[in-house]
């Protein structure tokens, strides 16, 4: 064959015609035909909504390295290091677990669902957020007092995922990689260690309800929430790649874990700061044994293997979080103020006050909102309509506006 004839197979263009001709097995294929083809690939493969599309780095979100994901949540979120540490590194697995599925058959990761431990008002859901945010990927937060088993009152499991279909406009494969936070998970802990002989309604049933969400299963989802109703059109979600993380306060386990660690029993301790302090260090040792002893149920602790602990806010956090992350809540009133040309200035001391208040109710961080609001409405009712360019926040225009104030009721005699 004289060398002028050789042709693309695919569209018979000489030689002479194009600049490329890639020889194959049978035939050759010039540089036109090629790129044509991609393009045939990518709008078959890559485009959301096909049901060919692969699991492929492209379509993953991208994630930081674990180092750089608890930068950001520093962010955001003060303190907890413990804790960004290992949500950092839960979910960088847990993405990266997903760029690998294809053609990648030899080890299977094992998804890391994760389970948080602390008080309330510690900022479980923060991190919980500020990780969705970060990641760029849908996020919803459900309660999990408000399931029950099949069959009762209340709303099925399966509607955790309408909430995240929801956020994301009910693009299926947005919410397939996006990241629920459930809430008080702690409250559908069954009564005691012993496996009930009695249904149990409003726990151990919507823990088992709860199992194929979190291990990853094709799921029918009502997509308006609530209860199935046999009419309804349902949407087929697969969990395997959605990431849960629970949250719970637990009260209580202090007592399980140092029974287990075998420390002093707290409760017997004659000092009542050493008591406080004892508390909030045992619930570092917190692990999936001490939440079966509160009573989840294994099969549930096994599909959440990543255990955390939150710590409790003290007083130097506490005016951390109202002056220092991205957006503290003295920035945000800064902001509302400069909105009308105001500048507010915040005394020290009026912080310092603000914090100590904040200790005194025990309404941890989402009391400084709470004293915050009663502090400053009157100066965001009054400005508006006045000529003042500036408003200094001082503690005892502080003190003067909470001692008038509904609650400062609160006050611990
Ligand atoms: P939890 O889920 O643990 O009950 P949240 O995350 O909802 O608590 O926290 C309640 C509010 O308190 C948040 O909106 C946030 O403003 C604030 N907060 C709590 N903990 C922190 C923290 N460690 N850093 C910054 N803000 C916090």
């Amino acid at each position: 064959m004289k060398e002028s004839k050789i042709r693309c197979s695919f569209c018979s263009r000489s030689k002479d015609d194009v600049q490329i001709l890639i020889a194959g097995a049978e035939g050759h294929i010039c540089e036109n035909c090629v790129a044509n083809a991609q393009e045939i690939i990518d709008a078959e493969l890559f485009t959301p909504g096909k049901k060919s599309a692969p699991t492929t780095a492209s379509a993953m979100p991208k994630v930081a390295k674990p180092m750089d994901m608890k930068k950001f949540l520093d962010e955001y979120v003060i303190g907890q290091d413990d804790a960004k540490k290992i949500l950092a590194v839960a979910v960088y697995n847990h993405y990266k677990r997903l760029n690998q599925q294809i053609g990648d058959d030899e080890v299977e990761i094992e998804k890391s669902n994760i389970i948080m431990v602390g008080e309330t008002g510690t900022g479980k859901t923060l991190l919980a957020k500020s990780i969705a945010k970060q990641l760029n990927v849908p996020f919803t937060i459900v309660d999990a007092t408000v399931f029950t088993e099949a069959g009762y009152v209340g709303e099925d499991v399966e509607s955790i995922l309408s909430r995240l279909l929801q956020v994301c406009n009910y693009d299926v494969e947005a919410a397939e990689r996006g990241i629920v936070y459930i809430d008080e998970i702690d409250k559908i802990a069954r009564k005691n260690d012993n496996p009930s002989i009695t249904r149990d309604v409003s726990g151990e049933g919507v823990q088992q309800g709860l199992l194929k969400l979190l291990e990853g299963a094709e799921v029918l989802v009502p997509p308006q929430g609530g209860r199935k109703h046999p009419e309804q059109k349902l949407i087929k979600l697969n969990t395997s790649n959605i990431l849960f993380i629970c949250g719970g306060a637990f009260d209580g386990i202090d007592r399980i874990i140092s029974r287990r660690v075998q420390t002093h029993s707290i409760g017997f301790t004659v000092n009542k700061d050493k008591e406080e302090e004892n508390r909030k260090q045992i619930l570092r040792y917190v692990n999936s044994q001490d939440l079966k002893s509160f009573g989840l149920i294994p099969e549930l602790l096994g599909r959440l293997p990543v255990v955390t602990y939150l710590n409790s806010l003290d007083r130097d956090t506490l005016k951390a979080i109202l002056t220092e992350p991205k957006n503290a809540l003295i920035k945000q009133y800064k902001k509302l103020f400069s909105i009308e040309n105001i500048e507010l200035q915040v005394e020290a001391e009026a912080i310092e006050y603000i914090v100590d208040k904040a200790m005194e109710y025990k309404l941890g961080a989402r009391g400084l909102r709470s004293i915050c609001e009663v502090v400053l409405s009157d100066a965001m009712y009054e400005l508006p309509s006045a000529n003042e360019t500036t408003f200094a926040l001082t503690k005892d225009y502080a003190q003067a506006k909470l001692e008038q104030s509904t609650l400062s009721k609160l006050k611990v005699a």
